[in-house]
């Protein structure tokens, strides 16, 4: 349906200025920034390209107000990793990135069965 899947920026300096140092990848649509050297390199592209998908179905904008207003609902309640983890449109993208057929398959806003109370 949504066949675009990111244009790929390897590059340590983005990577750790956007994400501020705590990730290993980050995606902003339309670009998925990653390290040069990162490991688990498919499965780090294929989780990215999940957050692709969902930044397109939120028009980019919707999906950082839903992810920032789930971590921060989240960080009343636990820790920040924890809080990280449990944002829905992460739970979708770490359930999924392991299986690099997600995305031919996957149903449009799945995200939302991933959200939990
Ligand atoms: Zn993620």
């Amino acid at each position: 349906m949504f066949p675009f899947k990111g244009f790929i920026i390897r590059n340590n300096f983005w990577l750790k200025v956007l994400s501020l140092g705590t990730a290993s990848g980050i995606t902003i649509f339309p670009f998925i920034f990653i390290g040069k050297k990162s490991t688990d390199r498919l499965i780090l592209v294929n989780h990215e390209r999940i957050h692709i998908r969902q930044q397109i179905e939120l028009l980019f904008l919707g999906f950082i107000i839903l992810y920032f207003v789930e971590y921060f609902i989240n960080r009343m309640k636990m820790d920040a990793h924890a809080a990280y983890r449990a944002i829905s449109l992460e739970r979708e993208a770490y359930a999924n990135d392991q299986n690099l057929n997600y995305l031919n398959t996957r149903k449009t806003f799945a995200f939302i069965k991933y959200y939990k109370k």
